[in-house]
């Protein structure tokens, strides 16, 4: 078993029942996200006899890198994990810090049109040791912290609510990597039940929206979750978070040519929102996806900039992060996959 996966609370069980206290769990915790350790071994404080039980009853799996691409401030890496499954992990380099966007299944069932992991169904979840080892590879290869992360990459991480929230209970604890969580984003293509589920849990992170249309006509063609969960019942759950958590939900816009980047969409979204505490963030599209949608220009991103900030909407415009490096979701593995013919 991946030692990675296991939360604080599992590891101090795992102790009591060798008859050990469960304090030995905290300086495992430390020695493997702190001190770094790679070989149980090194665990310190921890007696000869207990070291040689853990390292029988566990293994440290890191992803093997299979590529790794960067641009100026952005890296991204192909990952291969043990079944053989390709997963993919970006850097960003930010003003405040590292942020790292992460995978949370191999493929995706979500099926969203504009979308290149949409493309590759769903062949399983990530287990949290898997999300975990994402985190603990990068920052080994950069030799760099991780301070801010993003399940933002392959998959739908509320369609893996279990493992996702074990990942987020392990890296975000004090005793180990401790980001906090206001550093880590879950970003859902709109799985209504969940959402409320997360935000029954104990000070929940920032969350974002994949809405990317304003409209049921719209959001059906372009993300079919929206057939099951559609707008009026997103925005309720948005505005059900913001109330509950006190915290802004971003809402995540690409901006598709001729598509959703017309004026009355602007207005549309604009009457969505209307006084919640909702940001947006308009995100040029990555067209080297090839998958039949083009960028937005710059003069509609701009129209449709103005129609929300005149309604006194805080947008942002997202910087294209990552086109010199692949970065679009899904689209490292699917250039992997061609030039390897698999
Ligand atoms: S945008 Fe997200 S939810 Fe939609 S297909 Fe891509 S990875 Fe899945």
């Amino acid at each position: 078993m991946n030692i990675y996966g296991q939360t604080l609370p599992q590891l101090k069980e795992y102790m009591v029942q060798l008859g050990e206290k469960p304090s030995k769990a905290v300086f495992l915790f430390k020695g493997l996200y702190q001190q770094k350790i790679q070989n149980f071994m090194d665990t310190p404080i921890l007696k000869e006899a207990l070291k040689i039980q853990l390292a029988q009853d566990f293994q440290m799996q890191l992803p093997i890198l299979v590529e790794q691409t960067a641009g100026e401030d952005t890296a991204k890496f192909l990952f291969k994990l043990e079944d053989g499954s390709l997963i993919e992990a970006v850097l960003m380099k930010q003003k405040y810090g590292n942020s790292l966007c992460i995978s949370s299944q191999v493929g995706c069932n979500m099926a969203c049109a504009f979308c290149q992991s949409g493309r590759f169904k769903r062949v399983r979840n990530l287990t949290a040791a898997e999300m975990v080892a994402q985190v603990l590879a990068v920052e080994k290869l950069v030799e760099e912290k991780v301070n801010n992360v993003v399940l933002m990459g392959i998959g739908e991480p509320l369609d893996n609510y279990d493992e996702v929230t074990a990942f987020i209970d392990i890296v975000s604890h004090q005793q180990g990597l401790a980001i906090g969580m206001r550093h880590i984003t879950l970003s859902t293509c709109g799985i209504v039940p969940r959402i409320y589920d997360y935000m029954e849990r104990e000070a929940p992170g920032p969350l974002a929206i994949s809405l990317h249309a304003p409209n049921n006509e719209l959001r059906n063609q372009l993300m079919p979750i929206n057939r099951r969960y559609p707008v009026e019942e997103l925005m309720t759950a948005v505005k059900a978070y913001i109330a509950k958590t006190n915290k802004k939900v971003m809402l995540e816009y690409v901006m598709l040519d001729g598509i959703n980047d017309k004026p009355e969409h602007a207005h549309q979204l604009a009457a969505l929102i209307e006084s919640s505490d909702c940001h947006v963030n308009l995100i040029p599209y990555n067209a080297t996806q090839n998958l039949g949608f083009a960028p937005s220009s710059m003069e509609n991103i701009k129209i449709f900039y103005d129609i929300l900030r005149d309604k006194g909407i805080f947008v942002n415009l997202r910087r294209e992060f990552g086109a010199s490096v692949q970065a679009a979701c899904g689209q490292l593995k699917a250039n992997y996959l061609e030039k390897t013919n698999m």
